[in-house]
């Protein structure tokens, strides 16, 4: 079983975002960069899977611009091996890296692909989903427990206020959820492996896929500023302050 992995370099998680002053997007410059939390879960997925002997060969595909090598390297470092960098500078929107990543799969056929459940850059949780679609093939979103077996694969999703258990026929595309699994951190060893590992440089154009944008971004804006709190010096003043002030008794 081939598993292909999609990876996206996003915002370091720990990183407190900057807008920009016209409110066109977020300041990326001089930010720290790391793989999308939700697809090192996925990678981990899939490295667990070969190392189960059900998983034959794991590939990681990223999108984006030369600094994504980073990223693919980083997941060979965990234990994929082999990436595949698709190149290209234009900010893409998910149907766009749908389609390249529906590209990816015709050209080298995995049996199963990971997803995360959502970039948390954009927050679209909307790759995953498409590219199922665009393939006819079945989906599993949100994944909190993943079985494969004879063929199929068996996944625990997490929905609101539960669990749902679904079993669909490979080849299928699976998004990750929080609690699939925990990342393993890369060695120094396998990070020194990794740099052997090969990753195939994909120019877009040879892809010939239509990349036009069909959203236009208004505006971005930070969250509002929380007024500061108050210290009450007794629970009479407090009812006195819910009551007038803040008006919620
Ligand atoms: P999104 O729909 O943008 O929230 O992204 C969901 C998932 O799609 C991510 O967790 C990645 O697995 C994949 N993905 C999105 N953008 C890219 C990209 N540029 N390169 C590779 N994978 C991507």
């Amino acid at each position: 079983m081939k598993v292909l992995v999609a990876v996206k370099r996003v915002v370091d998680f720990n990183v407190k975002i900057r807008v920009r002053a016209d409110g066109s997007g977020i300041d990326t410059s001089g930010v720290k960069m790391s793989m999308n939390p939700f697809d090192e879960i996925a990678v981990e997925e899939a490295v667990r899977l070969k190392e189960a002997g059900q998983a034959s060969e794991v590939i990681v595909v990223s999108i984006g611009s030369r600094r994504v090598k980073e990223t693919i390297r980083t997941a060979l470092a965990m234990g994929a091996d082999r990436g595949i960098h698709v190149e290209t500078d234009a900010e893409l929107e998910p149907l766009a890296v749908a389609k390249i990543l529906k590209s990816v799969v015709l050209q080298d056929t995995p049996d199963l692909v990971l997803l995360g459940k959502q970039a948390i850059d954009d927050d679209a949780n909307q790759t995953g989903q498409m590219l199922a679609a665009l393939l006819g093939w079945g989906q599993a979103t949100f994944a909190s427990h993943l079985k494969i077996y004879d063929g199929i694969a068996e996944v625990v999703r997490e929905i609101d206020g539960g669990l749902e258990t679904l079993r669909l026929n490979l080849p299928c595309v699976i998004t990750t959820d929080l609690r699939l699994n925990e990342p393993r951190y890369a060695t120094l060893p396998n990070i020194m492996k990794a740099k052997q590992k090969l990753i195939t440089p994909v120019p877009l154009d040879q892809l010939s896929v239509d990349i036009a944008p069909r959203l236009t971004v208004l505006s971005v804006t930070e969250p509002a500023a929380r007024a500061p709190g108050k210290i009450v010096a007794s629970v009479a003043e407090l009812v006195e302050k819910l009551k007038t002030e803040a008006k919620v008794i």
